[in-house]
């Protein structure tokens, strides 16, 4: 009788689980091995494409790679990983049967990481995410509904508040998604008759003096100039103290008018990692430079949900990879190669990336990159950024169709919106339609998705 095969079991089908299953099947012999990859969506979702999703530059399924379909022989389990039991080799996941056990004899964390919502009075009830698709859609709806409102509004508090958007971080994604929302709102005024572009307010909040220091260069001060020539009103050392209706306090005792406040203040590692009951790291598990857990060396972890050390440093002690997309997709094949030798009975590699840089969309013909450390702005920095995303993006299809989409909506958006949301509840403030995190979570949702599963019927 021939040995029962190895089970690889991947949780997550994100950058870092959707290029580690990629890589098991393609250097897998024959035989070798089962690959379950669970996912509690079907598509691998390329993050960084959200805020052209958000302002309707490229079609939402354009950044989600379909799971079944780009990774053949790899077995989908659609459906959300509650618990590890790595005494017992088991995963618990619930799925639309109810809920199942899956059990592994390898075991490939990578569900990433979850929107941190900080405790403050009212945040968590009236300010949406910006992490998921359907956060992107749901964003776009609000904007389009809040202007299309306000045009008809006689009540000029009530006017003001509903195009009054107040975005809480100043990292990438709030800085792209700020850029570029400043920019469609301004594009789309021709289509709204009775409003102006000084009624329009965007605020960007960042609790430090400045915004992207990472960048160096002064390249996080050029993002800035781009923002405020785009009438963003960027504050900073100036975050949120509360959040009530139409209202929102700063921390310097301001109150601002406004109804709509997008978090994009930060992200923490996936609750799910600390079900294992192994050692954390600021909510990331912790893993030796192959990957592996410490005394676990067939639990292997990455991406965002992962404290991976980063040998490239000399620092003492190691410091940690930054939650980012360029680490967990070269992670993820780096955790395949490990986890093959692992079963071959080689050694394992650690796993090792120099920071690429970042690259920094604001929409336009406006990018910021800083390429192996060489200063872009402006066009060389905003095709480096096209280039580099087309290239990452793991889909020909999806490539084509976004260059195409990028092509057609130029600096014309258009104003369809999906109906999602009606025009009542956007004179409304968020908090009459907005489900608390603390409710979803305790109704056992991913809080990643909270919005997706109310806030979208009308
Ligand atoms: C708006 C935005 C822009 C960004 N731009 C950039 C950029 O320009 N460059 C860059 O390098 N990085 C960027 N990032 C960060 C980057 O997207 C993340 O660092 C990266 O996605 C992390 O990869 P991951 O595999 O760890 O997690 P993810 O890609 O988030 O994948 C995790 C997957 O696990 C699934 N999952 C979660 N929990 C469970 C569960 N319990 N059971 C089953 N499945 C589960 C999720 O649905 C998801 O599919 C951006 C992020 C955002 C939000």
């Amino acid at each position: 009788m021939s040995p029962r095969r190895p089970s690889i079991v991947i949780v997550g089908g994100g950058f870092g689980g959707f290029f580690a299953a990629r890589k098991l099947r393609r250097r897998l012999r024959t035989d070798e091995a089962d690959v379950t990859l669970i996912s509690d969506t079907d598509g691998m979702l390329y993050q960084p494409l959200l805020p052209d999703v958000a302002v309707g530059a490229i079609d939402p399924r354009i950044a989600s790679v379909p799971l079944r379909q780009a990774l053949p022989g790899v077995k989908v389990i659609r459906g959300r990983a509650t618990e590890v039991d790595v005494e017992a080799m088991r995963v618990s996941v619930a799925d639309v049967g109810g809920g199942q056990a899956v059990s592994y004899d390898y075991l490939l964390l990578a569900p990433g990481g979850v929107t941190r919502m900080e405790d403050l009075p009212g945040l968590g009830q009236r300010a949406v995410g910006f992490k998921t698709t359907a956060e992107a859609l749901y964003l776009r709806e609000l904007v389009l509904a809040r202007m299309e409102a306000a045009s008809s509004e006689s009540d000029p508090t009530r006017r003001q508040a509903a195009i009054t958007f107040v975005v809480v971080g100043a990292g990438y994604a709030g800085v792209e998604l700020t850029a570029q929302m400043a920019r469609m709102t301004r594009n789309l005024l021709p289509s709204f008759a009775a409003l102006s572009q000084s009624e329009i307010r965007w605020l960007l909040l960042n609790h430090s003096t400045s915004i992207m220091p990472e960048l160096g260069g002064g390249l996080g001060e050029r993002a800035l100039r781009v923002l405020r020539r785009r009438d963003v009103d960027v504050r900073l050392a100036t975050t949120i103290k509360s959040v009530s209706t139409g209202t929102v306090t700063l921390t310097d005792d301001e109150v601002v008018g406004c109804s709509t406040v997008i978090w994009c203040a930060g992200v923490t590692a996936n609750p799910l990692v600390a079900t294992t009951g192994l050692p954390l790291d600021r909510g990331r598990l912790v893993v030796t430079p192959e990957l592996c857990v410490e005394g676990n060396p067939k639990v292997f972890a990455i991406g965002d949900a992962a404290a991976v050390p980063d040998i490239t440093k000399t620092t003492s002690p190691l410091t940690i990879c930054p939650p980012t997309a360029q680490h967990a997709m070269r992670q993820g094949p780096a955790a395949a190669r490990n986890i093959l030798a692992s079963i071959r009975g080689k050694p394992l590699r650690p796993y090792r990336h120099r920071d690429l840089g970042l690259v920094v969309d604001l929409g336009g013909m406006q990018a910021v990159a800083r390429p192996v450390g060489m200063p872009l702005s402006g066009w060389p920095a905003k095709l480096l950024t096209r280039g580099y995303h087309l290239f990452a993006l793991p889909s020909s299809r999806r490539r084509l169709s976004a260059m195409a989409g990028y092509a057609l909506a130029g600096g014309r958006p258009d104003n369809v919106s999906f109906g999602l949301l009606s025009l009542n509840q956007a004179l409304a403030s968020t908090s009459e339609h907005a489900v608390s995190t603390s409710e979803r979570d305790s109704a056992g949702s991913h809080p990643q998705h909270r919005r997706t599963e109310t806030d979208h019927v009308q």
